[in-house]
């Protein structure tokens, strides 16, 4: 079972490894790019404190999401899965003092909601432009069997007086 966050408590060597459903439904900033927003996502989280004693939250988040390609509008499965490391931090300011390989979240008031972290590794994971890969996608027949050719109105000109321009010297 998850809970909805993790407080100070759940920080530590001792500390329990969590893991649960999430509803994508939940997922307001995500839902509107996915194709169908029913299912869930899986996150395993366990809160750590690192050797400079900052607290820092360690898991994974998976899930088939539904997305839409750009390519023929048709709805395709991406799976996703992360594996994640971030450091907690109180703002954004705090977040760029951290070491550069480090990556912060910032987590008001020291908790860390599960759903907004699940939900911003997810939007980490969609791919720029979503697309079948190649191979899988078939476009909409909008003109597909019509060539250039036949769209040109000089198409038929070009029966009469013969293709090829050097003839008519
Ligand atoms: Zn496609």
């Amino acid at each position: 079972m998850l809970p909805q966050g993790l407080t100070p408590d759940d920080f530590g060597p001792d500390a329990p490894t969590y893991a649960g459903e999430l509803a994508l439904g939940q997922m307001a900033r995500l839902v509107p790019l996915l194709a169908e927003a029913h299912g869930g996502a899986h996150l395993v989280i366990a809160g750590r404190v690192d050797e400079c004693g900052r607290r820092f939250v360690e898991g994974s988040v998976t899930a088939e999401l539904i997305l839409i390609c750009q390519r023929c509008l048709g709805a395709y499965p991406h799976a996703v899965e992360e594996e994640f490391r971030l450091t907690l931090v109180s703002s954004e300011a705090e977040g760029e003092e951290l070491p550069d390989d480090l990556e912060p979240f910032v987590s008001a008031g020291g908790r860390v909601q599960l759903m907004d972290l699940a939900e911003e590794e997810l939007l980490l994971a969609l791919p720029v432009v979503a697309r079948h890969r190649e191979g899988e996608c078939s476009p909409p027949p909008n003109r597909a069997g019509i060539s250039r050719e036949e769209l040109s109105p000089f198409a038929q000109l070009r029966g009469v007086f013969g293709d090829d321009s050097c003839e008519r010297k």
